[in-house]
C-alpha cells in the first residue's frame, strides 16, 4: 500500500505543491484537501452584468515569476499571454508614472522634500513629505486601518518617486527596486482571456493524468485536543501520527483555542467593491495597465485597471474600479459617481468631467487588516502549536493573500524537503 502525503489547501500554492510532490514521490499518494467544492476556489471570477472579471486586479509578474510561468506553460499546459506592465500613480489630481520626482510636475514635486532616500524606516519616508502630503497619506491609509504603520506596505514605495527606495531583502521588494530603477522591464502574464480562474481546468486535467494525486474536496481540516482531523458532511477521520502534511493555508483552526488572538486578527474588516464602467468614446487614450490611487476626494479608490486589454468592445474603453469600503450599508453610489467624474478627468482631452456609464458594482470580498504586532503574535502562536502536533508538518508562515510568485517559491521549498 502507498503511504499518503497530505497537501492542505487547493489554492495555487497547494496545487503547485501537489504537482511537484507527486513527481518526486512516485510511491506515495498525494492527497490534495480543500474545504471548497473546487480547486483554486479563490481565483473564481465575478460577474458584473454580462462581463466576467477577476475579483480585483490579478496578474503574474515577470521576470519575477518566470519559473512559475514556464511551469504553467510547459507542465500544466496553460495558454498564457503577456501584457504590458504600465503602472501609473494617482496622487490627488496628478497622474504620474513610477519615475524620479525630478520629472514630477512642480506642484507635486514640492511635496517630496528629499533628493533621495534608501531606508526601511516608514518614519523617514513620511518625514520626507511636506506636512500637507504626510497628512494626506495618513488620512488615505485609513481606508485600510487606523494606524499607517500597520498598512505602510500599501504606500511604501508605491506612492513615492523612484529616487526614494525601500531597503529590504524580500525577493518581491528587491524585484520592485530593479523595476523602478529601470534595470529590469516588467510584464504581466495572464491566461488568454485575462481571467485567473482559467488556471483551474488545465490543473484538473493535469491532476487526472497523474496517477498518484487524489483530490479531496468539500473536506475540512479541523483541530481538537492536539489532534488534526479531516471532516466533511459525511465523515470524520483522524490523521495518523507521523503522517506527512504540507500546510498551504494559514492554520486558522488552531485559533479555536485562543479567542483573543482570533478576534484581534479578524477585528478590522473592510469590503472590496468592484465596479465596471464604460468610458465615453471621446476619451483620451491613456496607456496603462493599472493606476493605483491615493486621492483626497475619494480615499476609498484603490485601483483603476484597464479591462480593455483583455476584451475590446467596439470603441469603448472598459475600466475596472476597486474601492475599499469600511461599511457596506452606507454605499452612496451617487456620491461615488460624482467624485469619480472629476477624478477620472485625466481621461478627458480638456480635463473636463467624465460622463461614464456604470455597468455594475458589487461587493465581492471581505478583507482584514490586522495590526503588525498581532500578526507577529499569531506567527509565534502558529509555530509553537504546530510543533506540538504529533505529525510531520511542513509549513511556511503567511496570513493574508500571497503574491503568486511567493506561492511558487514556497512550493519550491516544500519540494526540496
Ligand atoms: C484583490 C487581490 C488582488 C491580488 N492581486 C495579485 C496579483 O496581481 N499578483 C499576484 O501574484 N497575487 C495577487 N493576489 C494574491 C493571490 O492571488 C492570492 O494568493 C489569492 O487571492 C489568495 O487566495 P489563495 O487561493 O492563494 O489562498 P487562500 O484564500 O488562502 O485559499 C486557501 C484555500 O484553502 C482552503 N482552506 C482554508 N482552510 C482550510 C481548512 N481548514 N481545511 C481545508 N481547506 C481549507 C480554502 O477553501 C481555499 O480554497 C491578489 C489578491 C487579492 C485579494
Amino acid at each position: 500500500m502507498k503511504n499518503n502525503i497530505y497537501v492542505i489547501g487547493a489554492n495555487l500554492y497547494g496545487c503547485l505543491t501537489a504537482a511537484k510532490l507527486a513527481k518526486k514521490n512516485k510511491n506515495s499518494n498525494i492527497v490534495l484537501v480543500d474545504s471548497a467544492d473546487q480547486i483554486l476556489n479563490t481565483f473564481q471570477s465575478i460577474k458584473l452584468k454580462n462581463y466576467k472579471i477577476n475579483n480585483g486586479f490579478h496578474s503574474i509578474e515577470i521576470p519575477r515569476a518566470n519559473a512559475l510561468v514556464n511551469f504553467l506553460r510547459k507542465e500544466i499546459k496553460v495558454d498564457l499571454k503577456i501584457i504590458p506592465n504600465i503602472r501609473k500613480i494617482l496622487i490627488n489630481n496628478f497622474l504620474v508614472r513610477e519615475e524620479n520626482s525630478n520629472n514630477y510636475p512642480e506642484n507635486l514635486k514640492k511635496h517630496f522634500k528629499k533628493k533621495k532616500i534608501n531606508t526601511s524606516d516608514h518614519k523617514i519616508f513620511l518625514g520626507s513629505l511636506s506636512k500637507t502630503m504626510k497628512k494626506h497619506y495618513v488620512k488615505v491609509s485609513k481606508r485600510y486601518a487606523q494606524n499607517f504603520f500597520d498598512v505602510k506596505h500599501f504606500f511604501i514605495p508605491w506612492f513615492f518617486p523612484t529616487n526614494y527606495t525601500y531597503k529590504s531583502n524580500d525577493e518581491g521588494d528587491r524585484f520592485r527596486k530593479k523595476v523602478r530603477s529601470g534595470k529590469i522591464k516588467a510584464y504581466y502574464v495572464l491566461p488568454k482571456n485575462g481571467l485567473i480562474e482559467e488556471l483551474r481546468t488545465p490543473f484538473i486535467k493535469y491532476f487526472r493524468k497523474i496517477k498518484n494525486i487524489k483530490m479531496m474536496l468539500n473536506t475540512n481540516v479541523g483541530y481538537h485536543e492536539n489532534q488534526l482531523f479531516l471532516f466533511s458532511k459525511n465523515f470524520k477521520n483522524n490523521f495518523f501520527p507521523k503522517d506527512k502534511i504540507y500546510l498551504c493555508v494559514p492554520p486558522l483552526f488552531l485559533l479555536k483555542k485562543n479567542e483573543t488572538l482570533y478576534k484581534k486578527i479578524f477585528c478590522n474588516k473592510r469590503y472590496l467593491a468592484n465596479m465596471l464602467i464604460r468610458l465615453p468614446t471621446t476619451t483620451k487614450k491613456i496607456e496603462f495597465t493599472e493606476i493605483i490611487s491615493c486621492h483626497k476626494e475619494l480615499k476609498e479608490l484603490a485601483r483603476i485597471s484597464n479591462y480593455s486589454l483583455y476584451k475590446s468592445i467596439k470603441n469603448y474603453q472598459l475600466v475596472q474600479i476597486e474601492l475599499i469600503l469600511n461599511k457596506i450599508n452606507k454605499i452612496n453610489l451617487k456620491n461615488i459617481y460624482r467624485k469619480l467624474k472629476n477624478i477620472l478627468s485625466f481621461f478627458s482631452h480638456k480635463k473636463k468631467l467624465i460622463n461614464f456609464k456604470v455597468i455594475d458594482l458589487k461587493i465581492t470580498r471581505s478583507m482584514f487588516y490586522p495590526k503588525i504586532e498581532d500578526v507577529n503574535k499569531v506567527k509565534k502562536y502558529f509555530i509553537r502549536n504546530l510543533e506540538k502536533l504529533p505529525y510531520n508538518i511542513n509549513y511556511n508562515f503567511f496570513l493574508g493573500p500571497v503574491n503568486m510568485s511567493k506561492q511558487w517559491k514556497f512550493s519550491e521549498k516544500f519540494k526540496k524537503i
